[in-house]
């Protein structure tokens, strides 16, 4: 017998259980489907040691941290759920391999004064550029929490401000991170830091397109500041799932959704891995990656499903590791208080700014580059002690981009070199600190492009972000300028989430702006959901 429900869910990751918390919240019976034994998709967290409590994906988090959701507490995450969070004084530090230590605090003139040790007129340009990006915040951090506006209407307000900021971003939207940082900075170990900082954004930092990730990633530093969730990003997913069943939601773990269900060309359902069907009585809301729309719903468009299958992956994915370690590491250079409350620490040798430029390249050719490892690491535990059995111990999280596709084998190789690679990142690790050795691990996860492309088909072929964010992939034209606004062409009762729709990847909740265009769809009253 098919069951029924209003609104059936595709996944179950953060934008998903998001946007299905707000249709439970406006009264609507909602299932969720997740293919995992666990909601929670790139919110996860796993045991890697007794004790030791690891988020193997999102860890760091900013961006969801200014919307509403949480900011605003709209869906009582953190009052009736029990969330909470860890702040970080600074969001980024570099430690460079002579010990000397530049850090992106949160406020935008401890960072000038950091700056100032390398380049006094750097400091002065980072003052004038950090300013512009608390100015700008306001409107990012907005627009990313709410459906994009057309691509056209937000070019045309760009070029109506009269301030000048509006005339730089847009520039911004057609150069490279490169281009705006070497515009500001002249010194090589600030634009070392800030390369290779907006390279987490799993993009060429000189592809043309990137400028705008430095403002977008000023603005978020300097506004929301950085958090971990205490006890593990898990919890931030299992508290949208309290959220859920507090208002009448199911969820249901291991069940994958192979195909939709059309008729009369409207989404009414779907189909299960062994067979069920279920169906929706007034949408579908699903995480399908721009790739697999046709395979999923065949009668989608030609041109929409061509135009998705176009869209662009990013330049690099990630290798990264957990490793519980028997005791806090001690870093060279004796500058331990920042490095110990900065939620990210890049490690990497002084001056190498040539070699920095050209790993970014390597790994488009599928490279592995060896001579180049320049690691990152959040160790959570300095600032959350329930993530270990004992204070003085350590639950590192150590990553390092790699190519999705290996020169020699593709991503299906990566299964045979994922131990190299790791042992490499970690050897680069060791040489940063005074106390670390082998003898100190107690627990260990290696993850690769090929585990993560097989954990969630959101990280298609390994892309963490779903899909990349250069390219014009970016507000309303991401994934394509026809599903920018979750709504799938020809196909009514159809609604789309995910890192491959705006606002992108990381931890947005961004299943906030799909929320809000169903509601209007639906004719709920956007104040039953939201406070606007
Ligand atoms: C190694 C790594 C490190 C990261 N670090 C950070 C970080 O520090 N900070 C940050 O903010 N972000 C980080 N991210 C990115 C972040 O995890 C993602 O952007 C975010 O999780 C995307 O959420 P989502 O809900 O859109 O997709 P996902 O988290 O991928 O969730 C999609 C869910 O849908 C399920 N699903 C998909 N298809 C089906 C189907 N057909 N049937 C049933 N279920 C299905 C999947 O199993 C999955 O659970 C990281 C990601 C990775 C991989």
């Amino acid at each position: 017998m098919t069951s029924t429900f209003d609104i059936v869910v595709v996944g179950g990751g953060s934008n998903s259980l998001t946007a299905a918390a707000y249709m439970a919240k406006a009264g609507k019976r909602v299932l969720v489907l997740e293919k995992n034994r666990r909601c929670g998709g790139g919110v996860v967290s796993v045991e890697v040691a007794p004790g030791f409590i690891h988020d193997p994906h999102a860890t760091g988090l900013m961006t969801c941290m200014v919307n509403p959701a949480l900011a605003k507490n709209e869906l009582e995450l953190t009052t009736r759920f029990g969330l909470k969070f860890a702040q970080w004084e600074a969001a980024f530090t570099t430690l460079f391999d002579d010990g000397s230590v530049l850090a992106t605090h949160q406020d935008v003139d401890l960072t000038a004064q950091s700056i100032a040790q390398f380049s006094q007129k750097d400091a002065e340009s980072y003052r004038e550029l950090g300013r512009r990006c608390v100015k700008l915040a306001p409107l990012l951090n907005a627009g990313a929490a709410t459906p994009p506006m057309p691509f056209s209407r937000f070019m045309g307000l760009l070029d109506s401000d009269t301030t000048g900021i509006g005339a730089e971003l847009a520039s911004s939207l057609f150069n490279s991170a490169y281009d705006v940082i070497c515009r500001y900075f002249e010194s090589t170990e600030v634009r070392l830091h800030y390369l290779k900082w907006i390279g987490e954004a799993m993009e060429n930092p000189e592809s043309n397109g990137t400028g705008v990730l430095v403002y977008n990633l000023l603005a978020l530093v300097h506004s929301s500041g950085p958090f971990a969730v205490v006890g593990g990003s898990q919890k931030l997913s299992d508290a949208l799932v309290d959220c859920i069943e507090y208002h009448g939601g199911t969820v249901r773990t291991q069940a994958e959704v192979v195909k939709l269900t059309i008729s009369g060309g409207r989404a009414t359902g779907v189909v299960l891995a062994d067979g069920e069907t279920i169906a929706a009585k007034d949408a579908v809301l699903a995480c399908i990656h721009p790739w697999r729309l046709k395979q999923f719903i065949p009668e989608i468009d030609d041109r929409t499903a061509a135009d998705a299958r176009a869209v662009k992956l990013s330049n690099h994915g990630a290798v990264n590791q957990q490793i519980s370690l028997s005791r806090e590491p001690i870093f060279i250079g004796g500058n331990a208080s920042i490095l110990r409350n900065s939620m990210v620490v890049e490690y990497m040798p002084r001056g190498d700014f040539l070699g920095m430029r050209k790993i970014y390249d390597g790994y488009k050719y599928g490279e592995i580059p060896y001579g180049h490892f320049n690691p990152l690491t959040i160790i959570n535990s300095f600032i959350d002690k329930t993530r270990v059995p004992k204070p003085d111990q350590a639950a590192l999280y150590l990553y390092h981009f790699a190519p999705m596709h290996l020169a020699d084998g593709g991503i299906k190789a990566w299964d045979a070199r994922k131990q190299e690679y790791g042992d490499l990142v970690w050897a680069s690790f060791k040489k940063y600190t005074t106390n670390i050795d082998d003898s100190c691990i107690l627990g260990r996860l290696i993850e690769t492009p090929l585990d993560h492309h097989r954990h969630s088909a959101s990280m298609m072929q390994g892309d963490i972000f779903g899909i990349g964010t250069a390219g014009g992939q970016i507000l309303g034209r991401r994934p394509t300028p026809a599903l920018a606004n979750y709504r799938v062409p020809n196909i009514a009762g159809l609604y789309l989430t995910g890192p491959f729709m705006h606002p992108g990847g990381t931890v947005t909740l961004g299943g906030r702006p799909t929320a809000m265009v169903m509601y209007q769809d639906m004719g709920i009253e956007l104040k039953r959901g939201f406070e606007i």
